[in-house]
């Protein structure tokens, strides 16, 4: 089929809630092709999931191997590879226990879940986010994430939550209250327009937070599994949260969620409390730990935050050349470039040019390539993005 005939079926057929321009078809490495047979250097990488690239090997044999061998068992059963994954992440995030589901909204409800059974004998419940956040679309996260136009028409919201200022301390401590049981915030904001945290707002909220006995939960689905150069975002600060979630990049492609949480908080939830029918399968959980060696093996932590540097410092470069590009910015490959208006007329001009970028908080153009990059990669895309720039600058 092509573009075309795809898009024609997809109207028929999907109940409209996203409206794709494009349909790809392969992919490999940083490159994916569409329909029509037009390469494209992926620099969205599936916003934040394909970390280790488009069909990386090791990946594909592990879900090919593992899928030919046990797909599925339910949790009523052990199935090794599911410890084996809890214990890898373990291990990088400082120690705690892991439960497995399917996405980041669902990881995130876990986390929520836990924030209130932890409070629940103490008379907390509220968890308090912060403004401009994003944490999903179920009804909890959607009321979680602290943006008007995920929220409009869901009325009414599921109580329990507050809201705060993103890198304002002040602003938090007057939304806690005597009945708040945690603070979630994202280390960098990500669909809010890559937004790092303020490294003293994380620590005031870690002594904020041990102060009034409230969790510190970190939303490290998008910033997590290395996207930032470190295993997880808040690592690029000196803090250790009391739980927190992942998915996109877990299975890199492979549909996994988890909730990482500290040795104190882990043992809150008992069998029965939380569960999930697909969580943590073997299918899922193979794919994952390959992800984990690969970004391993292959030195992606150092490759993200050396790609990340190169990538911004490019960028600053071109933004100082337009006035109607105010600035680049980000952690790691967690980058973006902020324009005065929107970003979407970059962004179709880019995707002219075999570029995959997203235009994001209206002006702001999301940067989320592989870790596995490479100079010539980077290279390509800023000389894009110049040519882009140019363009648009002329009209
Ligand atoms: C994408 C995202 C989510 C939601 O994940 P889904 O898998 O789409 O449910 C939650 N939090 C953050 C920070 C995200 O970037």
């Amino acid at each position: 089929m092509n573009t075309a005939e795809i898009a024609d079926l997809q109207k028929q057929f999907l109940i409209p809630t996203y409206a794709p321009q494009l349909a790809l078809v392969k992919g490999s490495g940083t490159k994916v092709w569409d329909a029509d047979g037009k390469e494209y250097l992926d620099f969205l990488a599936g916003i934040a999931v394909l970390n280790v690239g488009h069909c990386h090997p090791n990946v594909v044999k592990a879900v090919q191997d593992q899928a030919a061998t046990l797909m599925h068992v339910s949790n009523l059963y052990y199935n090794e590879k599911q410890p084996q994954l809890a214990k890898a992440l373990a291990e990088k995030a400082g120690g705690g226990k892991c439960f497995f589901c399917n996405s980041g909204a669902e990881a995130n409800e876990g986390l929520i879940k836990l924030a209130r059974l932890w409070g629940s004998d103490k008379g907390k419940f509220e968890v308090v986010t912060m403004k401009n956040s994003f944490h999903g679309r179920t009804l909890a996260t959607l009321t979680a994430t602290g943006q008007d136009k995920v929220q409009k028409g869901f009325y009414p919201l599921p109580e329990g939550f507050a809201y705060a200022e993103f890198n304002n301390l002040e602003s938090v401590k007057t939304a806690i209250t005597e009945k708040t049981a945690a603070v979630l915030v994202e280390a960098v904001q990500g669909e809010g327009g890559i937004i790092p945290a303020d490294s003293e707002f994380i620590a005031g909220l870690r002594t904020l937070c041990d102060e009034k006995n409230i969790l510190l939960l970190f939303d490290e689905v998008q910033a997590g599994i290395g996207r930032t150069g470190k295993w997880f975002g808040f690592q690029n600060y000196d803090v250790q949260p009391d739980a927190f979630s992942l998915a996109k990049a877990l299975g890199n492609g492979f549909p996994i969620g988890a909730v990482v949480a500290s040795p104190e908080v882990a043992d809150t939830f008992q069998p029965g409390n939380h569960a999930t029918t697909f969580g943590g399968t073997p299918l899922a959980c193979a794919a994952a730990l390959a992800v984990l060696e690969t970004i391993e093996q292959e030195n992606l932590l150092e490759n993200a935050k050396a790609m990340g540097t190169l990538l911004l410092e490019k960028l600053q470069v071109i933004a100082d050349q337009y006035d109607w590009i105010e600035c680049a910015r980000g952690t790691g490959l967690m980058v973006g470039l902020v324009l005065n208006d929107s970003a979407l007329p970059l962004q179709k001009k880019l995707q002219e040019k075999g570029l995959l970028t997203l235009a994001t908080a209206v002006r702001v153009l999301r940067i989320l390539p592989p870790l596995n990059v490479t100079v010539e990669d980077v290279e390509k895309a800023v000389a894009l993005i110049e040519d882009a720039c140019s363009e648009l600058d002329s009209l």
